[in-house]
């Protein structure tokens, strides 16, 4: 009606870029194909860059929970018990996959906002000397948390306790180089940092993840031992969706293109400009210290509707938001700046914010929000990635 563009401004499904969406129109190939085999060993290596591991990354045909259920079912049997961090939406959903499997399930519940702490996890495997394995979010896409990862993987180091990272929302986003800091098993999807369709989904084991999954072999369909010796020829266990793998040839090239640093870089100064345009329309950021770098959650103060407010975004300026979760479901945006997402579209959107929130009860903003954003990504682009960002109203 207004012909605006539609701006996906979500964590997941992202936009695609030109590059990938010319690669998925190409015909399709067969999968037993010698065409199909080159193809796929390339963009294996690629991947294995992106998450910076040495052993095989595997694709396979699901959404991500998929590689999550395959991780649980491949590296576990029925009894044995697992530690789960749960802070939200999916670290919740660990839970519940573990528990499907027949796993014992201690969870370390956090508040909705916050981050793990790695004292607790220390204190928790003390209390729990038998887990064998804990489950954790790279980044919780429900809060906009970030998990402190690496510092998890320092407290498990020596411990015989696998982690296992769900890195959704997080790979191709913000650095989490699985071999250097010891993670045993990471998962992703096609649809957020990767800038593909939903459909894909990837997982990637250690050595030692690989000796669990060959004792316990998953189950028919995600069956790992075999999808890894498959992959060494350039094949599948079943029929791949082949377009997808034209169009993550595409994305991988972009992605990489001009180095993992700028990747980061141009994700860091989103997430800044992200955040600083949300402080200058007063508007509370949900996760104050620990945040994410590819998706900002932003309370609505109390008397704004939230689900007009995504629905006059989405009608009027062509900006889809998605809310909050659960409890936070009409109190929340989840402003998503992942995948191919640039900073004009990071503009249109915290417009898109401002006039979505006069439209719901919000007030007007009489300050400069979208001047002052935007020199806190050009600031951001020249300090190191990972800095605390200057609290605009300081
Ligand atoms: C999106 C997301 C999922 C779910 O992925 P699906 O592709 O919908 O199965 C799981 N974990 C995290 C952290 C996510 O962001």
């Amino acid at each position: 009606m207004l012909l605006n563009k539609a701006r996906l401004l979500t964590p997941g499904p992202t936009p695609l870029p030109e590059q990938v969406r010319l690669a998925l129109a190409k015909d399709a190939v067969h999968h037993r194909e010698h065409a199909f085999s080159d193809l796929l060993l390339k963009v294996e290596e690629q991947l294995k860059v992106l998450f910076g591991t040495s052993e095989p990354v595997l694709p396979l045909a699901s959404s991500g929970t998929g590689a999550m259920t395959a991780a649980v079912d491949s590296l576990f049997a029925p009894g044995d018990k697992v530690i789960v961090i749960n802070a939200g939406k999916f670290g919740e959903r660990w839970s519940m996959i573990a528990r499907a499997r027949g796993l014992q399930v201690v969870e370390l519940c956090y508040e909705w906002g916050l981050a793990a702490n790695p004292e607790d996890i220390e204190a928790c495997l003390e209390e729990n000397r038998d887990a064998r394995g804990l489950f954790v979010q790279l980044s919780e896409t429900s809060t906009g948390v970030l998990h402190p990862v690496k510092d998890i993987a320092a407290k498990l180091k020596n411990t015989g306790v696998m982690l296992i990272v769900d890195g959704i929302s997080g790979v191709g986003i913000c650095p989490c180089p699985m071999d250097e800091w010891g993670i045993d098993c990471l998962v992703t999807g096609s649809q957020k940092g990767l800038m593909l369709p939903p459909g894909l989904a990837f997982i990637a084991l250690s050595e030692r993840a690989w000796k669990a999954a060959e004792k316990n072999r998953g189950s028919f369909y995600f069956n790992l031992p075999k999808e890894r010796a498959n992959l060494a020829k350039g094949q599948t266990n079943f029929t791949t969706p082949v377009n997808l793998i034209q169009g993550l040839d595409a994305a991988m090239d972009l992605l990489l293109g001009e180095g993992l640093d700028t990747l980061y870089r141009k994700q860091w100064a989103l997430t800044c400009m992200v955040r600083t345009g949300a402080l200058a329309l007063d508007l509370p950021l949900f996760a104050p210290t620990h945040y994410a770098w590819g998706v900002t959650s932003i309370m609505l103060p109390a008397g704004v509707d939230g689900d007009k407010l995504l629905k006059v975004a989405a009608d009027e300026c062509g900006i889809v938001f998605a809310g909050g979760q659960d409890h936070y479901k009409g109190r929340m945006v989840r402003f998503g700046h992942m995948g191919w997402v640039d900073w004009a579209d990071a503009l249109a959107g915290l417009h898109a914010l401002a006039h979505g929130l006069r439209a719901s009860g919000g007030f007007s903003a009489s300050r400069d929000y979208l001047e002052t954003a935007l020199s806190a990504y050009h600031r951001a682009l020249d300090v190191e990635p990972g800095r605390v960002i200057p609290d605009v109203r300081s």
